[in-house]
């Protein structure tokens, strides 16, 4: 793991490692594999910070005949949130009837999170289970509760394992937060 990651001017600290993660990642596969146990899901990845997590987590919960597929919001300019959800790339698929597992990188205000459940509950799926990588409780603004939490963390900045600063760094293989002596 790399000391220290600069970005845009900002410092990163390392926080959390990929083999915490890899266990993680199976300890919430476990999970979710037990609870939808003979459904047959289909996982809705939350682009574009999940993409890493949805396949890790996607490849240990090891469902053959599970669909997969991808939705697209934004709320977040530089290192806060807007307040703002956007949908860029909604779903074109039916889903009546489906057991959902919604994938996402970070519940921080809820306010995604909220939105997209409100928005799949009118295409009547059977189910809706909602899995992220970490949740920042404090951050909260809705009340919102994920299913299944792999990290609970602080309200701090983090990077790293898909999660992004300006588009950048995504590709790091561990989780960075901002170093609060910048
Ligand atoms: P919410 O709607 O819950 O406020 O925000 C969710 C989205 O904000 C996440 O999917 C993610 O894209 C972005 N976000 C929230 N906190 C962080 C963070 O610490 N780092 C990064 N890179 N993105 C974040």
């Amino acid at each position: 793991m790399d000391e220290k990651v600069t970005v845009d001017g900002l410092t990163f600290v390392p926080y959390i490692t990929r083999d915490e993660i890899a266990a993680q990642v199976k300890r919430v596969a476990d999970e979710l594999r037990n609870d939808i146990k003979g459904k047959n899901p289909l996982f809705l990845c939350v682009l574009n910070g999940a993409f890493m997590f949805a396949a890790d987590l996607i490849r240990e919960v090891g469902i053959n005949d599970a669909h997969i597929n991808f939705v697209k919001y934004t709320s977040y300019e530089g290192t806060s949130s807007t307040g703002k959800v956007k949908e860029i790339m909604g779903l074109t698929e039916d889903i009546e009837g489906m057991d959902v597992v919604i994938v996402e990188d970070i519940v921080d205000t809820g306010l995604t999170a909220s939105m997209m459940i409100n928005d799949l509950k009118k295409r009547n799926p059977r189910s809706i289970r909602f899995v992220t990588l970490l949740h920042k409780p404090e951050s909260s603004k809705t009340g919102f509760k994920p299913d299944y939490v792999a990290f609970t963390i602080p309200p701090k900045f983090i990077i790293g394992y898909g999660l992004d600063l300006d588009g950048k760094v995504r590709n790091l293989k561990d989780i960075y937060v901002i170093d609060e002596q910048d």
